[in-house]
């Protein structure tokens, strides 16, 4: 059994790969600042799990950083903890450069000076948990989608701060040897993420008989991956991926924006109707779109299903109605 150093596990993907991973045997310390998107709720079922140890801190601390290391030694390190949200980084992106590149920056520095220090061990890993985003946007009417050799385009302050943090991360193999492993990821749904995301916006608002937000005209395109999905790729990563290589998960399964709205509605209209008997569709309500809104994002994943043996085994319409239900039974 290994031992994980996560960082960000209080949030939403972090959250759910801890519970997965513990589930196995693994153990895990978690370092988390609990910003907003953090929630302790998430990890209530194994938080006196001796399995598992909460360090409160932040990844732009070097000395708690250090301390982590050198008392748990890991057998790998997943980093995950980030400033998540697109529209937060176009009103506020200082924060965003100082987290996902300094916080990244520090990360990386720590790790290597535990790994020099105890053996340059083959085995230890350096897991970068990254988006698709930072490979910018695709056309509407293309074909194509972003794979590992997609050069490097971020549109947005989130994508270009997760951009440079990709880039340190890979620099810290070329320059240093450290055992990095770098994972491009689609949009996630899923249990545990927080209500700024799309899903669990809509839901929220819908609930509360608020009017539904839907960016421009609702046309621009995510390539939505369930979480668990995303978990089992970075497990995937750890067992098999290969150091000094990035890896692209992707759900298959491409929506655009209005057409996602319209199947949450559906799927509310069917297990929680309007007191009215009105849809929810009602709610539906167009703003002014963000600024610098990417078209469309897709991705190819054969990379990972070639060489790690990834494959998705979850409907996406199967999974949007389990998320929708987690979320009734959660708020
Ligand atoms: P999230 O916003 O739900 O969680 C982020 C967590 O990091 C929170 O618990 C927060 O408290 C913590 N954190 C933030 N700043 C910190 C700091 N300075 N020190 C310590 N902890 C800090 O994010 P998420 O959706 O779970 O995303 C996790 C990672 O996955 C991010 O790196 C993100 O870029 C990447 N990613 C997300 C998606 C997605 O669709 N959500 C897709 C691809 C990649």
């Amino acid at each position: 059994m290994a031992t994980y150093f996560v960082t960000g596990g209080c949030g939403f993907i972090g959250s759910n790969f801890i519970l997965a991973e513990i589930a196995k045997g693994h153990s895990i310390v978690n370092l988390d600042n609990l910003g907003y998107a953090a929630n302790l709720d998430n990890l209530k079922d194994i938080a006196n799990n001796d399995l598992y140890a909460f360090v409160k801190g932040d990844i732009c601390d070097p000395k708690v950083i250090a301390t982590i290391l050198k008392t748990y030694k890991p057998d790998a390190v997943i980093h995950f903890a980030a400033e998540s949200h697109v529209d937060n980084s176009i009103s506020g992106p200082e924060i965003f450069i100082q987290t996902n590149v300094m916080g990244t920056y520090h990360m990386l520095e720590g790790a290597r000076t535990f790994w020099n220090n105890n053996g340059r061990s083959k085995d230890f890993r350096f897991i970068h948990v990254s988006t698709d985003e930072v490979y910018g946007e695709l056309e509407f009417d293309n074909v194509d989608k972003f794979d590992e050799n997609t050069s490097y385009a971020p549109n947005s302050p989130y994508s270009a701060s997760k951009a440079g943090s990709d880039h340190l991360a890979r620099a810290w193999y070329h320059t240093y040897d450290l055992p990095v492993i770098i994972t491009n990821c689609s949009n996630n749904y899923g249990p545990h993420q927080y209500k700024e995301k799309l899903i669990p916006n809509m839901i929220t608002h819908a609930l509360a008989g608020k009017k539904l937000p839907v960016y421009g005209q609702g046309l621009n395109i995510r390539d939505w991956i369930y979480v668990g999905d995303h978990c089992k790729g970075i497990c995937l990563v750890l067992a098999k991926g290969k150091v000094g290589q990035s890896y692209c998960f992707g759900g298959n399964s491409e929506r655009r924006n209005i057409d996602l709205v319209t199947q949450i509605c559906g799927i509310l209209d069917e297990i929680k109707p309007r007191r009215d008997g009105q849809s929810y569709n009602q709610q539906i309500s167009f703003v002014t779109d963000r600024a610098g809104h990417d078209k469309r994002y897709a991705i190819n994943d054969s990379k990972a299903r070639a060489e790690l043996g990834y494959s998705t085994d979850t409907s996406f319409d199967e999974r949007l109605k389990t998320t929708i239900q987690w979320f009734l039974d959660n708020l």
